[in-house]
């Protein structure tokens, strides 16, 4: 008897375990955040907006992100009109800037900057590059949605959930891919993405860097403020790279006392 206790108390803990391993791959497979920045805010779900500085045939994938993102349990974005001009594409306060432009040949099909303070994310533009996209194979829907929805993403705070080229597709936009199409597509956030968006997301601050309204600025920004009217639009001007397999990369510019600006790329090949 004594023995059997034994056998099935060894049973048990063995299949607590079991249960352990299996519910461990959703905490594992949702770490694509890099560095744990995001936005300060006070509440959940808090509302992010989106400025649209896009010519009308970007709009509809916008609305596609806008209302993608917007899932999520912690986050909502909205689209409101633009604060800057497409072509130089200067962040604002508080927000995301969304632009397209003939940027030219420069290399980069997508862009998406965001500017921190501490942890802290404070402002953000993403940029499509229409010098790449009016041409095939980037002119189709797939393209123009997985670049949208990746480079919005970014401004979030999350990372990529893979940057392999030829591998098979997670179905979300967070993974880098030659066939966005699919299947799966990878056009739309999946779950991983909104299950990593609530763990970034989990505490609140005691202070806001999302604009609602006219607002007194946290201390920190003045120093991203400084910084932001200087030219970030080329690989000179994005500091530090952190990493690139030549279709994705990340860099790092320091400007000093905790303010940063991380740029995410991706390559047109
Ligand atoms: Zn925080
Ligand atoms: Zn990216």
């Amino acid at each position: 008897m004594k023995n059997f206790i034994a056998s099935n108390r060894l049973k048990f803990s063995f299949l607590a375990a079991l249960a352990v391993l299996i519910s461990l791959p959703t905490l594992v497979k949702a770490s694509h955040s890099w560095g744990n920045y995001h936005w300060a805010r006070t509440a959940n779900p808090f509302t992010l907006k989106l400025g649209d500085n896009l010519t009308s045939s970007w709009d509809s994938y916008l609305a596609t992100t806008s209302t993608d993102w917007s899932k999520s349990n912690v986050l909502d974005t909205t689209i409101v009109t633009g604060g800057t001009s497409a072509k130089r594409c200067r962040p604002t306060s508080g927000r995301v800037e969304v632009c397209n432009a003939l940027y030219g040949k420069n290399g980069w099909l997508g862009l998406a900057q965001i500017w921190v303070s501490g942890s802290h994310i404070t402002q953000g533009v993403s940029k499509m590059n229409d010098s790449y996209f009016n041409n095939a194979p980037y002119n189709s829907p797939a393209w123009k949605n997985l670049v949208m929805c990746q480079e919005v993403g970014h401004t979030f705070g999350l990372d990529h959930q893979d940057e392999a080229f030829n591998n098979p597709n997670l179905g979300t936009c967070m993974d880098y891919t030659s066939n966005p199409a699919g299947p799966p597509s990878n056009e739309h956030p999946n779950q991983h993405d909104y299950d990593m968006l609530e763990i970034i997301y989990a505490h609140l601050d005691s202070f806001t860097t999302v604009q609602s309204g006219t607002q007194k600025l946290p201390l920190g920004q003045a120093v991203a403020e400084a910084a932001k009217d200087q030219d970030v639009e080329n690989r000179s001007e994005w500091g530090r790279e952190l990493r690139n397999n030549g279709h994705v990369a990340l860099f790092e510019r320091d400007f000093g006392a905790g303010n940063k600006l991380f740029t995410f790329v991706i390559w047109a090949n």
